[in-house]
């Protein structure tokens, strides 16, 4: 199955892809990670991303479908793929019908998060990561249990990205409506478009996600 969740910065796509993952045996690819990692690791990639990322625009259309392309041929893909973050343009939808074609794939379902902006800078700005797992919080929304350890495996550090700023995410919800939400009426177009409300409890979310799969 490949499945893309389509949303705004902060909207709860890799909060859910994370719960999908665990539960269908998908994999998440975000292309956010990806490109931090590149940063992290100083390749050529990742020098170029760099200050597009912290400016909050986005990086080529080349450079993304490269990166997913690839990815999806790597072996943990083979029982599907949650896309979080990717496509972003209408050259990136584009680019991922003719690699699926290409693969033999096929798009089940793009899963819209509405929600409303005023809700995402707090979703944002308050959002931190386990250091060693990954595993997503939110300073108000998505505690850890016990305070400072991760829930999932433990670790006691969390990072927090340099773009997650009230500045920043106003440059990237620009981008979202004006590069990413005309995708919208293009994947309704193909009859594969689905909706859930961005705006409930993360539970709830993932009880509508569920819900649309089954
Ligand atoms: P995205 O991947 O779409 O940018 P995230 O999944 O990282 O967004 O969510 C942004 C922040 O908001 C995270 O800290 C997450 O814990 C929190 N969050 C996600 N979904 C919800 C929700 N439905 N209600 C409240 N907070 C949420
Ligand atoms: P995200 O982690 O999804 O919030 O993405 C962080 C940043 O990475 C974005 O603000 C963009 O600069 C860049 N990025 C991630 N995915 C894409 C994409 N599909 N196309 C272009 N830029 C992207």
């Amino acid at each position: 199955m490949i499945l893309i969740l389509l949303g705004a910065p902060g909207a709860g796509k890799g909060t859910q892809a994370q719960r999908l993952q665990d539960k269908h045996g998908l994999v998440q690819l975000s292309t956010g990670d990806m490109l931090r990692a590149a940063v992290a690791e100083g390749t050529e990639i990742g020098l170029k991303a760099k200050s597009v990322m912290d400016r909050g625009e986005l990086v080529s259309d080349d450079i993304m479908t490269g990166i997913i392309s690839a990815r999806l041929d790597q072996s943990d893909c083979k029982n599907g793929a949650i896309l979080d973050g990717f496509p972003r343009t209408e050259a990136q939808a584009e680019a991922l019908d003719s690699m699926l074609t290409e693969k033999n794939l096929s798009l089940d379902a793009v899963i819209e998060m509405k929600t409303d902006d005023e809700v995402l800078v707090e979703r944002v700005t308050g959002r931190y990561t386990c250091a060693n797992c990954g595993a997503g919080y939110h300073d108000s929304f998505l505690k850890p249990a016990k305070e400072g350890v991760c829930d999932k495996c433990g670790g006691t550090e969390f990072t927090r990205r340099s773009d997650d700023t009230a500045e920043t995410v106003k440059s990237r919800l620009q981008a979202y409506h004006n590069q990413t939400a005309p995708l919208l009426p293009y994947y309704r177009g193909k009859g594969i478009l689905k909706q859930v409300d961005g705006m409930a409890e993360i539970d709830e979310v993932t009880r509508q996600i569920e819900a649309l799969l089954n």
